[in-house]
């Protein structure tokens, strides 16, 4: 083992002997012993690398760590090499190590030096690098997976690990909207499969924001009662809402309570609620000085009622199809008796919600692709319903998924 301090790259010379038992010399015995040695060498491996790099730090005039009681960052000494034994993760597995410590020479304070070289925080056994590793791993597969796979290439970690490195990087990940992005977005609601709970009784809720180069970002996630609870969402975002030139377009299914969950924060456009076109044009008429209850009056009114009448759960597209020609056509009969009439509010209000009043029917004519948010919620469900999760649990595992097929999450 040499070590030439006077460069930033250190090399470790490694010589090691092992000792490792083989009852024949097929090659899927060698590979079982292989991955047992690769394993075996770990512990003195990283041990190495670290007294190699204790010894450079220490030749150094200005350490790169502090004595935290005097200031002191110039003179030290070693107190021991091979010190009190810690545990850390070392993603094949779990790894003891034995501690080197300095000895601070204006106050004799005993400081270890172990994490530091690591690039680990103080007390910490598992490293952010290593656990998000675990996480995305967790979140991908099924932990019975993750173990199997990990075992045939001699890995040692355990379902307990995974599981808990996967919590905490679900924990840790946020979503918001970006500001360089699109205004314009979709919320939707699904059912989830949460332990103790019949199936469809909580609802998932995913909020993506448009990208300007195509396809979508996740901006909010939660998951809550149906009906109700939407604030989580966009708790993060409200600024960014705010930020935006244009004012933003939410697309929604028609859930009113996503909208008061923004109500009083921030002003965003939404697709057309026909529910309420009726009611508008009660105004509108009144505008126009159209006598209440006049021929022309219930002409408009009733046309209008019947036109976004929307039939739930039509599901046949051939009977969409005609449904749709049919409003349209109608919608048209109207529009063009408010011009011939002189209903110039009237007219107007019609001509503008025209182009956004039937997005939501077309896009079940179009098929449930149509809506982005859809696939997003079903890239979760591919994992979600691999198992009963808790609320927690189920939250965690949907973070990380969308965070890592639509936000740019690695590890
Ligand atoms: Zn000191």
């Amino acid at each position: 083992m040499g070590i030439p301090p006077q460069r930033e790259d250190i090399i470790i010379n490694f010589d090691c002997q092992f000792e490792v038992r083989l009852k024949d010399s097929t090659l899927s015995s060698i590979l079982a012993a292989f991955a047992e040695l690769l394993t075996q060498m770990l512990t003195d491996f990283i041990q190495k690398v670290l007294i190699g790099f204790g010894e450079y730090w220490m030749t150094l005039k200005k350490k790169p760590f502090t004595c935290k009681h005097c200031g002191n960052d110039k003179h030290f000494t070693w107190k021991t090499r091979h010190g009190k034994p810690t545990k850390i993760h070392a993603f094949y597995r779990w790894v003891e190590l034995q501690q080197l410590q300095v000895l601070c020479k204006h106050c004799g304070s005993k400081i270890y030096i172990t994490r530091k070289l690591l690039g680990m925080e103080s007390r910490k056994r598992i490293a952010a690098t290593i656990y998000r590793k675990l996480g995305l791993l967790g979140s991908l597969t099924t932990y019975r997976v993750a173990e199997k796979i990990g075992g045939m290439f001699g890995w040692a970690v355990d379902k307990m690990t995974i599981w808990s490195a996967f919590q905490k990087t679900g924990s840790e990940i946020d979503f918001k909207l970006d500001g360089n992005e699109l205004p314009q977005g979709e919320a939707d609601g699904t059912g989830v499969g949460i332990n103790g709970i019949a199936k469809r009784g909580k609802e998932l809720k995913v909020f993506v924001q448009y990208k300007k180069g195509g396809g979508v970002r996740v901006a909010g996630l939660d998951i809550g009662n149906y009906n109700g609870a939407w604030d989580k969402l966009f708790k993060n975002s409200i600024e960014v809402f705010k930020g935006f030139r244009r004012r933003f377009l939410l697309i929604t299914d028609g859930d009113t309570t996503i909208l008061d969950a923004l109500k009083g924060k921030v002003k965003v456009l939404v697709q057309r609620c026909l529910w309420h076109i009726p009611y508008q044009a009660k105004y509108v008429l009144w505008q126009d000085a159209v006598k209440h209850k006049s021929e022309g009056w219930l002409y408009v009114m009733s046309e209008l009622m019947e036109i976004c009448a929307i039939r739930p759960y039509v599901d046949c597209k051939d009977t969409i199809k005609k449904m749709l020609e049919s409003k349209r056509k109608r919608l048209e009969e109207v529009i063009v008796h408010c011009r011939q009439k002189g209903y110039n509010h009237t007219l107007s209000y019609l001509e503008n919600a025209r182009p956004d009043m039937f997005t939501a029917i077309e896009k079940r004519l179009n098929g449930k692709t149509s809506s982005k948010v859809e696939r997003v919620m079903r890239t979760v469900n591919m994992r979600a319903n691999v198992s009963k999760w808790s609320e927690a649990g189920a939250l965690n595992v949907t973070k990380i998924r969308l965070a890592y097929y639509y936000n740019g999450f690695d590890a």
